[in-house]
């Protein structure tokens, strides 16, 4: 009855002035009807109905806002009804713009997460907020068990620890980390009211970059000082010498020449190498393995100079399909060392075979043989056994640099067998991919067997 609204109204304030308009209204009719305690009653009756009607309401939102996330907002009658759908609307808005930020905060959690470097976001004290998996990995940190932990706590590393308190715009590197053989690199970045952003970032393979950088430089100026040196003092000689010593002029321009080659054939090394570094796209030829082969034994036997018994066996007629002047400058290389590193009167075989399916081509010697340690870095640029045996024999040092990279590009492998003083063995393998039937002779081609067979 108290909610009867004839004229529809929706303002608190209307609804507020009807009921109470409807009470003494009805109250004075009453008295006017019945007499003053007939309207007195009603009054009181009204009065104790409406006091009532607050107290229900107040206890239920009294009980509902002891709990509000987990109990459904009253229904009531009247203005308690607005108050309550109020309610529920601020309710319903605070809970839709807690899902949005948390949804956005799960975003930004997974951008951090799917960075390559650590990122660790650290309080007023020092003590770590959060972290993505990265700086988890690289400083030991468990988030679940080490969040609210002071970072100094779990990075014991005095450096760490200044670093972080003097705010260094330069990132310190921590070689070696934990003796893992990373290197981290680690810059503290302020923000917001003095918090800190870590972030780390693993550089162990551009400090091993930069170290073969300086090696390689270090190493090619090293190798051209040496001729250079000899050249400028032969030269220094000239100047001072007479005319008419004819036979130290000889020798000298001898020796002039023989370091200039050496020159070339660093810098001609150099060049091959930095080619096939450059990753050009690989030729794709149909190469004659079985030709090489034979023009290898020639090569061989005038590099001996008949000082080595030379030999050569092709037991298959496959080709195979790559470069055909890669292959031929790394399988020269082989051959060329097997003759350089034998001495007189030794042996050199060379081979083309058919070995678990692969095509292996082979030179063994019967040289002074690799002690084992060393095996694992001949294919290193500049890396040699024996120094002076490979400068007095023309080595570059990189003749096994340029194999490695060739075979890398045609999918090969070298395999190296060798025992001091027993001689050594270097076997290329070419996947059964790379290799090729041989082309059928025109006059032949109507009764050619099948390809690879
Ligand atoms: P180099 O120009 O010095 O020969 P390589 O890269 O071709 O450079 O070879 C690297 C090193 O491997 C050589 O310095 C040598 O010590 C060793 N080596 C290569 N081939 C042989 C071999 N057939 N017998 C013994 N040692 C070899």
């Amino acid at each position: 009855m108290l909610d009867w609204n004839p004229l529809g109204f929706s303002s608190p304030r209307f609804h507020l002035a009807w009921r109470l308009a409807l009470i003494f209204g009805g109250t004075a009719l009453v008295g006017l009807v019945f007499g003053a305690k007939a309207a007195l009653v009603v009054l009181s009756v009204s009065a104790l109905i409406y006091a009532s009607h607050m107290f229900f309401n107040t206890a239920l939102l009294r009980a509902w806002l002891r709990a509000p996330d987990t109990h459904e907002i009253p229904d009531s009658l009247g203005i308690w009804s607005e108050i309550f759908s109020r309610l529920y609307r601020i309710l319903r808005l605070n809970k839709q713009s807690a899902t949005r930020i948390a949804r956005e905060l799960d975003r930004f959690q997974q951008a951090g997460a799917a960075l390559p470097d650590g990122i660790a976001l650290l309080n007023k004290a020092g003590e770590i907020e959060w972290c993505n998996p990265v700086t988890q990995a690289h400083f030991a940190i468990d988030l679940e068990r080490d969040r609210g932990q002071p970072i100094t706590y779990l990075v014991r590393q005095p450096d760490f620890a200044e670093h972080l308190n003097a705010s260094n715009a330069e990132p310190l590197i921590l070689h070696d980390w934990r003796g893992s053989g990373l290197t981290l690199s680690v810059q503290i970045v302020p923000y917001g009211d003095a918090q800190k952003l870590i972030v780390s970032r693993d550089i162990t393979q551009i400090e091993r970059a930069d170290t073969v950088r300086r090696d390689f430089v270090a190493n090619v100026s090293h190798e051209l000082r040496t001729p250079l040196t000899v050249v400028s003092g032969f030269l220094e000689t000239l100047e001072g010498m007479e005319r008419s010593d004819s036979k130290m002029l000889g020798r000298s321009i001898q020796l002039m020449r023989e370091q200039t080659a050496r020159m070339q054939r660093l810098v001609e090394d150099l060049l091959t190498l930095s080619r096939l570094e450059s990753g050009q796209a690989l030729q794709e030829e149909h190469v004659d393995l079985p030709a090489i082969v034979r023009s290898l034994q020639r090569e061989a036997e005038h590099m001996s100079k008949r000082q080595h018994r030379i030999s050569a066996r092709v037991d298959t007629p496959l080709w195979v399909r790559g470069s055909d002047t890669e292959l031929h400058s790394a399988l020269t290389n082989l051959v060329s060392n097997a003759v350089r590193y034998t001495p007189p009167e030794g042996e050199v075989r060379i081979a083309w075979e058919i070995s678990d399916g692969e095509g292996v081509f082979s030179v063994e010697d019967s040289g002074p043989g690799i002690e084992a340690i060393h095996i694992p870095r001949l294919t290193e640029r500049f890396y040699r056994v024996d120094k002076s045996r490979s400068r007095e024999g023309g080595g570059t040092g990189l003749g096994l640099a340029i194999v490695k990279h060739v075979l890398q590009r045609h999918q090969a492998r070298l395999d190296i067998q060798s025992e001091p003083g027993k001689g050594s063995r270097f076997a290329v393998h070419f996947p059964k991919q790379r290799l090729l039937a041989p082309p059928v002779p025109a006059h032949t081609r109507s009764m050619a067997p099948a390809a690879g067979s």
